[in-house]
């Protein structure tokens, strides 16, 4: 439901309810009003786009000119619209008066407001169009800048977010002091990356860089690293030309890119359950967002993605019945099945979805 790096070790955040969604506001695409760029974090890859890195108007917009770039946006747009969806449909699901709904499979009436899930991804992409790779100092003021304190974010990135942007606070270190200097292992880095994977599709090596550097910007714990590099890498894989191959190989694939932590135990026991016909027993198991953690949730939505790649409605439906971190699980569900093509939602739920901010480029 959350990005919520409130659910950082020790500290298991109790559910955020979405409260009333205010309008999104609107901007350019994101540029940082100094930049801070310094040794922490990754290596960010050189920018090798024509004319990037000068500081000009231009540099603001998106570059559509080049076949690869509109196929990569085009996929990447995809995701995010499936991303939405299961956001905003999903978070319909923590209004009491919708739990009847959730079981008979009936979609409540519309619209569905999306939440934080959504705004971040919609900066993740923003980005990407905009510096063909992720810039870290880009992607921070992006998320500072189009923060809306009513999409549902936890409180520590509610407040990290506020500092940025009113205070001039350097998300470097503002992400590094969470939680003790542990920083934060919430989900909020995985559940707005899977548009990046579909913008690398076919590359998930390079997903995986380059959600690690995205993560950077808001979870400094090797858990939301993680859990964003296995989002990322699954997703390119998913909308890759080679096609996801069977479950089991995917999820193998995507182990080959996440480190040794928590994350990654939990993805080899989803492998392990991928012929459970029962979703609360898997729940039960792998997690399903209840601490709203990377690794009690990346580990459940790709069990749940990967069983249902060819049907986005089925993908949404037993995820959704999980539970626990509704909206996160099935924005990540959406985001990597809709990565493929002939996964998009069904029109009807796409119709009753909050359209997505202009600023984002994908309306
Ligand atoms: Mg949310």
């Amino acid at each position: 439901m959350t990005s919520d790096p409130d659910s950082a070790p020790g500290l298991p955040a109790g559910p955020v309810l979405p409260s009333s969604h205010a309008v999104p506001r609107s901007g350019a695409v994101p540029r940082p009003p100094g930049g801070h760029r310094s040794a922490a974090g990754p290596d960010p890859e050189p920018d090798r786009r024509p004319g990037a890195g000068l500081d000009r108007a231009s540099d603001r917009v998106p570059a559509f000119d080049q076949d690869a770039d509109a196929d990569r946006l085009s996929r990447a747009r995809a995701s995010l619209r499936g991303l939405a969806v299961g956001d905003a449909l999903g978070s319909q699901f923590f209004v009491p008066a919708h739990y009847p709904a959730l079981q008979s499979g009936e979609l409540p009436p519309g619209p569905w407001a999306w939440t934080d899930d959504t705004e971040m991804a919609c900066s993740v992409l923003a980005v990407l169009a905009a510096h063909g790779r992720i810039d870290q100092d880009a992607l921070a003021w992006s998320f500072a800048e189009h923060h809306d304190f009513d999409r549902g974010y936890g409180p520590a990135v509610n407040r990290m977010l506020r500092l940025i942007r009113q205070e001039g606070g350097d998300w470097r270190e503002l992400a590094a002091g969470l939680f003790n200097g542990q920083g934060s292992w919430g989900n909020g880095a995985a559940m707005r990356i899977a548009p990046l994977g579909a913008w690398y599709a076919g590359d998930p090596e390079r997903a995986a860089h380059q959600a690690e550097i995205s993560a950077h910007t808001t979870h400094r714990h090797q858990e939301a690293v993680a859990g964003a590099r296995a989002v990322a890498a699954a997703t390119a894989l998913v909308a890759g030309p080679a096609g996801p191959g069977t479950p089991d190989a995917l999820l193998g694939a995507v182990l080959d890119l996440v480190p040794r932590s928590a994350v990654h135990a939990g993805i080899r026991r989803a492998r392990d359950m991928l012929d459970y016909d029962d979703v609360a027993t898997v729940a039960a198991v792998l997690g399903c967002g209840r601490h709203t953690s990377a690794q009690d949730t990346v580990p459940f939505a790709l069990w749940a993605a990967v069983r249902h790649l060819d049907d986005y409605e089925q993908a949404f439906w037993t995820t959704a019945r999980a539970g626990g971190d509704v909206d996160t699980n099935c924005a990540i569900v959406g985001g990597v099945v809709a990565a493929r093509p002939g996964g998009e939602p069904p029109t009807a739920w796409t119709r009753r979805t909050e359209p997505l901010p202009q600023w984002a480029g994908v309306s």
